[in-house]
C-alpha cells in the first residue's frame, strides 16, 4: 500500500553576509549545510535557538574559498566527528579545496563538478556555476520530499544558466548585495566599487530581481533576500526593490523576508509530501 506522511522540511539561513554565511536545509530524516561560514559554536547555538539541535547534518556544501564561505570548515569537520561520531563529508569543487587556506581546509573533502547532479541520501543536489572572483564557485539547489530550494548568492550578474536552476522552487535564497547608488556615493575605495559590481562581484538589488524576474514561478513560497552589504544597501532598501519587482510581476503569493547583514533569519518551514 502506498501512503502519505507528512514531513516538515526546514530552510533555515543561520547567517548571511560579508560576516558569513551557512544555511541549513533538511527534512528531520536527512540535512545539509550550505557554507559555514561562521563559527563553529554559533552554527550550534543558532541551530539549537531553531530546535535543530540534533537535526542532521549529513553533508556541507561549500559555494566557494572566501572565508565568509568557508571560514570554519576545518573546525566544523573536527566538531561534528567530536560530537556526533560521524565524519561528515564537505563537498567542493576541486578550484575551491584549492583556494580554500590551509587554515580552513577539512578533512573528507568529497570533489563535486559543477552541473553534475548527486544525492546525499535521499536529498538530491544540484550545484551550478555562478560568476564570481574566485577559482570555480558554485550555487546549489537541494530537493528533498518535494520541495525544492536554492541559495544563490556570490555572483556578479545574472545568467541565463543561474535562472535556469532558479526553475520551479519553493524556497529561494537569493543576493541583494547592494544598492547600485549606494555602493558608488559610499566609503569604498574606488577598485572595492569596481569589484563588487563588476561581473564576477555581487548581485545589486536590480540585478537580483532580473533573475527573479527570468525565474520566478507558481511554486515559490518564500524568498529570502541575503548576503546584504552593512555599508552599501539597507533591509528596506532591499525589500521595497524586491516588492517592486513583485508588484510588477503581479505576484503576490511569496513570503518575502531580508535576512539581517549576519542573520539569522526567520526559518522558514514547509510540509513536505513522501509517497
Ligand atoms: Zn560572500
Ligand atoms: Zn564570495
Amino acid at each position: 500500500m502506498v501512503g502519505l506522511f507528512r514531513r516538515d522540511v526546514t530552510v533555515a539561513v543561520l547567517a548571511s553576509g560579508s560576516g558569513g554565511n551557512c544555511t541549513y536545509v533538511g527534512d528531520g530524516s536527512a540535512g545539509v549545510l550550505v557554507d559555514c561560514g561562521i563559527s563553529t559554536r554559533r552554527i550550534q547555538e543558532r541551530m539549537e535557538a531553531l530546535g535543530l539541535k540534533d537535526a542532521p547534518i549529513d553533508g556541507v556544501l561549500i559555494t566557494h574559498e572566501h572565508s565568509d564561505h568557508v571560514g570554519s570548515a576545518r573546525v566544523l569537520y573536527k566538531r561534528l566527528l567530536k560530537d556526533r561520531g560521524v565524519k561528515v563529508p564537505f563537498y567542493m569543487t576541486r578550484g575551491t579545496l584549492e583556494g580554500t587556506s590551509e587554515r580552513s581546509r577539512p578533512e573528507g573533502v568529497e570533489i563535486l563538478t559543477a552541473g553534475e547532479p548527486f544525492r546525499i541520501r535521499h536529498m538530491q543536489i544540484n550545484p551550478f556555476s555562478v560568476p564570481h572572483d574566485v577559482l570555480d564557485p558554485v550555487a546549489y539547489r537541494v530537493e528533498v520530499g518535494g520541495i525544492a530550494a536554492a541559495v544563490v548568492t556570490d555572483l556578479g550578474r545574472p545568467t541565463k544558466l543561474v535562472a535556469k536552476h532558479m526553475q520551479d522552487l519553493d524556497v529561494l535564497v537569493l543576493e541583494y548585495n547592494h544598492d547600485l547608488q549606494q555602493l558608488m556615493d559610499g566609503p569604498y575605495p574606488w577598485h572595492l566599487k569596481q569589484r563588487i559590481k563588476g561581473n564576477h562581484g555581487h548581485l545589486s538589488n536590480r540585478q537580483a530581481n532580473q533573475l527573479l524576474r527570468d525565474s520566478i514561478g507558481d511554486k515559490l513560497q518564500h524568498l529570502v533576500l541575503a548576503h546584504l552589504s552593512e555599508h552599501n544597501n539597507t533591509p528596506e532598501k532591499a525589500l521595497r526593490a524586491c516588492h517592486h519587482a513583485l508588484d510588477y510581476l503581479k505576484v503576490d503569493h511569496v513570503a518575502v523576508q531580508a535576512a539581517p547583514p549576519c542573520g539569522p533569519a526567520a526559518p522558514i518551514s514547509l510540509v513536505a509530501h513522501h509517497w
